[in-house]
């Protein structure tokens, strides 16, 4: 392509690439394609283009084969008609949010979503005109009161609470979102397509922060929503004149981690009930947040036989600073304000994800200041415990 004889340097070093031996070369698995635009065959290839972006591709902006092989991959994963991948979590509950919370319109959200979800909305659609009403979803009679009274465009709620690990009843919230002409986005970071597929219990919107279980190794960030085929070229819209688009390296590395999904949800479901188990005899420990760990009739409907990753814990008479010795005595957990690794992390809700929040407000949701959340991982469940034990010591009155 653009090559021919008695060239120049100059042109050659921009040209030369040997683009006819790229065609035949099928990879074993996606490969990357770092480009920020793609060539037209010809004019009815460029209308093509420019009419239905998913006929081919004409601007990274627009679309990317990497990009898409994630998105394509996501939709069959989640049962959905299609999916758009973004470069944060965050940066897809915006997509969500931009088109379902229009000026004017009201937006249902469960008050113990991810806080920058909250945030979001608080700080940024309702200055817009959006009135924002924040409810407990795991309440079904207040969020039907609320959603009859107001009759909002957008109920959103995640599949496993954080903290405290409760799980949504999405086939109720689902019939309540529709009986009052809202869309239910379910936001399934905690859950993953393994553990559960909000679509098919009655879910519009399904998203991710694929910087989690997804990704799955801790390297990388991205976001991305699935849903019906008129939902997400909505959002495709928005994003192909806001620039909300992953690179197609992160991509390719979301793609690698969804590879082994299923394996690992299995190996960090297998371990966190072990650990769950552990801690509820062990004496130094008042309450344990693991969905199925007590009879749930829930968990036991909706969630798969893994139960996923996280759980959380109260530590007896462990103070604030008394769990500040907690993390800075954990070794092999990593203290960090993430999930959903390989290795196991923790984290201490009141100072960390809830620290925003006044301790009233925390002690109103059951967050209490000895609570301490763990995504486990997939190390060897007995070193896993034997770092927590000693942990725990160091917090224990
Ligand atoms: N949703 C949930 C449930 C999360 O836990 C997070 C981040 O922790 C997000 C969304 C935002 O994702 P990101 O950090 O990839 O922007």
């Amino acid at each position: 392509m653009g090559v021919s004889e008695n060239q120049k340097l100059a042109t050659i070093a921009v040209h030369a690439a040997d683009y006819d031996s790229i065609a035949p070369a099928i990879p074993t698995v996606p490969p990357i394609h770092f480009a920020s635009s793609f060539v037209f065959e010809d004019y009815a290839d460029l209308d093509r283009v420019f009419d239905d972006p998913r006929e081919g591709y004409a601007y990274a902006r627009f679309g990317n084969p990497t990009v898409r092989s994630l998105e394509t991959m996501m939709a069959r994963l989640e049962g959905a008609e299609a999916s758009i991948a973004y470069p944060s979590g965050m940066a897809a509950v915006d997509g969500v949010f931009g088109v379902f919370a229009q000026p004017g319109s009201h937006v249902i959200i469960s008050r113990d979503v991810y806080g920058a979800t909250l945030g979001l909305m608080r700080q940024q659609y309702c200055k817009l005109g959006v009135t924002l009403h924040e409810v407990d979803a795991t309440d079904l009679d207040q969020v039907r009161e609320v959603a009859a009274k107001y009759k909002p465009s957008l109920i959103h709620a995640e599949v496993i609470t954080n903290p405290l690990m409760k799980i949504s009843d999405i086939a109720a919230l689902a019939e309540i979102a529709h009986a009052n002409g809202a869309v239910l986005s379910i936001d399934n970071t905690f859950g993953t397509p393994m553990l559960i597929r909000p679509i098919e219990l009655g879910a519009d919107i399904v998203l991710h922060s694929t910087t989690k279980f997804i990704g799955g190794h801790g390297d990388v960030m991205g976001g991305i929503v699935s849903g019906n085929l008129d939902h997400i070229t909505a959002m495709r819209d928005r994003a192909r004149i806001n620039g909300s688009i992953p690179g197609p390296m992160d991509a390719w590395l979301t793609v690698r981690g969804i590879h082994t999904l299923h394996l690992r949800m299995k190996a960090h479901s297998a371990n966190a009930l072990v650990v769950a188990r552990w801690l509820e005899s062990d004496d130094r420990i008042d309450v344990i947040n693991y969905p199925g760990l007590q009879p749930d009739h829930l968990a036991d409907q909706f969630l798969s036989a893994d139960r996923g990753g996280l759980l959380s814990f109260e530590i007896k008479g462990a103070t604030l600073e008394s769990c500040g010795r907690y993390l800075e005595a954990v070794k092999l957990l990593k203290p960090a304000t993430t999930l959903g690794d390989v290795s196991s992390v923790t984290l201490h809700p009141a100072r960390a994800s809830h620290r925003g929040f006044t301790p009233e407000e925390r002690a109103a949701w059951g967050i209490r200041d000895n609570l301490l959340r763990v995504s486990v991982g997939i190390e060897d469940v007995d070193d896993i415990i034997s770092d927590l034990d000693q942990a725990i010591s160091a917090a224990t009155p």
